[in-house]
C-alpha cells in the first residue's frame, strides 16, 4: 500500500480532517486525525493493518496492544501474522495491566501494537509488561506515527504513516488570523 492509498482511505472515512480545530491540549491546528473512524470499517482495518504487518519485524509468537487504541489494530496484525493477540487495560489508578488471565510465556516473542504513537508512552508501558513477565520484544508496529519521528523504542518500530500535525497557540494562530472558523473535534 502506498502512503497516498493510506492517506486516501484516512479522509475518505473521516479518520482525517482538514480545517481549523481545538483540540485537546487548547492548541489549534489545522488538520484532526481520529483513528476510530477508519477503524470503524473492518474491511479498511483489514486492509491497513495487512499492510502493517508486512511493515513489523519477523519472528513474533504474539501480538499485545494497550487497550482501547489498540485493540482492533493489534487483532487485525496478529490475524494477519496468524497469531494470538492479548492486550493491556486500564487499571483503577490508570497503569496498564495484563488482566483476564493472558498470559506472556518466558521467552515470547511479542509485537506491540498501537493505532497511533505520539510520545509512545503506553507502547513503553507495554513493552515493560511484556519483560517483566519474561517475554521480549521484537518490534512495535503503529498504523500512524504522529511523533515526527521523534519516538526511539530500540526495536524495530513499523508504521504505515507518518503524520506531521502541526498545532498553534490560539495568540499565533494563522487560522484565526484568517477568520476560518474554529472546530472541536469529536464534541
Ligand atoms: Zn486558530
Amino acid at each position: 500500500m502506498t502512503e497516498s492509498e493510506v492517506l486516501e482511505i484516512f479522509r475518505e472515512t473521516g479518520a482525517l480532517l482538514e480545517g481549523h480545530f481545538l483540540l485537546r491540549s487548547g492548541l489549534h491546528s489545522s488538520r484532526y486525525f481520529q483513528c476510530a473512524q477508519v477503524l470503524q470499517w473492518p474491511q479498511h482495518a483489514e486492509r491497513l493493518c495487512r499492510a502493517l504487518a508486512e511493515r513489523c519485524a519477523a519472528g513474533a509468537q504474539a501480538v499485545i496492544s494497550p487497550a482501547m487504541g489498540g485493540l482492533f489494530v493489534g487483532h487485525e496484525v496478529a490475524r494477519a501474522r496468524r497469531v494470538r493477540h492479548i492486550f493491556v487495560e486500564k487499571n483503577p489508578t490508570g497503569a496498564l495491566e495484563l488482566r483476564r488471565n493472558f498470559s506472556i510465556g518466558r521467552g515470547e516473542r511479542f509485537l506491540v501494537v498501537e493505532d497511533v504513537v505520539t510520545r509512545g508512552g503506553r507502547v513503553l508501558e507495554t513493552m515493560q509488561i511484556v519483560r517483566a513477565h519474561g517475554g521480549e520484544v521484537v518490534g512495535v508496529g503503529a498504523l500512524v506515527d504522529r511523533s515526527g519521528g521523534t519516538v526511539d523504542f530500540q526495536v524495530p518500530f513499523g508504521y504505515l504513516l507518518r503524520l506531521q500535525v502541526e498545532t498553534f497557540d490560539a495568540e499565533q494562530c494563522p487560522l484565526c488570523r484568517k477568520g476560518v472558523p474554529l472546530v472541536k473535534p469529536g464534541s
